[in-house]
C-alpha cells in the first residue's frame, strides 16, 4: 500500500468515528484524501487552506524580525521600516491576524524599532506642546 493510501485512511478513521459514513462515502473519501495529499506533496497544488500559506514561526524570530530599521514581513521576508496594511492585504492577512499568527503581542507596532522611537519622541513632543497650550490658556 502506498503512503499517501496510509495516510488517507488514517485520516479517514479519525472521520469515521466523529461522523456516520457509509461504506462507499468511505471509500470515496479515502480516494479524495489520498489524491490530494499525493498532489500536495508532489506540490502540483498548493494547499486550499489559505491561512496554512503562513510559515509558522517560534515567538524568538517573530521578536527578531523587527529589528533597529527594518521589519522584516514573516510571510514574504520583505524587509520594509512599516509592514503596511497594504503589504499585508497582498497575502491576505490583517495586522491584527499577522500578531495572532505569529505570537506577537496584540500592540506590538509593526514598524521599525527607531522608527518607533521617533514616533514617540514625536509623540511626547505633542504632549509637551499640548501642556504647554494648557497651561498658557490659564
Ligand atoms: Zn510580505
Amino acid at each position: 500500500m502506498d503512503e499517501f493510501l496510509q495516510a488517507a485512511l488514517d485520516i479517514a478513521k479519525a472521520q469515521a468515528s466523529v461522523r456516520v459514513m457509509t461504506e462507499d462515502q468511505l471509500a470515496d473519501y479515502v480516494q479524495n484524501v489520498a489524491e490530494k495529499i499525493r498532489k500536495i506533496q508532489s506540490g502540483e497544488v498548493e494547499p486550499e487552506d489559505e491561512g496554512s500559506a503562513w510559515p509558522t514561526v517560534t515567538p524568538e524570530e517573530a521578536k527578531k524580525s523587527i529589528r533597529e530599521n527594518t521589519i522584516s514581513c514573516l510571510i514574504c521576508g520583505k524587509k520594509c521600516r512599516v509592514l503596511t496594511k497594504r503589504h499585508l492585504d497582498k497575502h491576505g492577512i490583517y495586522a491584527k491576524e499577522y500578531r495572532e499568527h505569529f505570537g506577537l503581542k496584540k500592540d506590538t507596532p509593526l514598524v521599525a524599532k527607531s522608527l518607533l522611537r521617533e514616533r514617540r519622541a514625536k509623540m511626547e513632543e505633542m504632549r509637551i506642546w499640548e501642556r504647554r497650550k494648557m497651561s498658557d490658556a490659564e
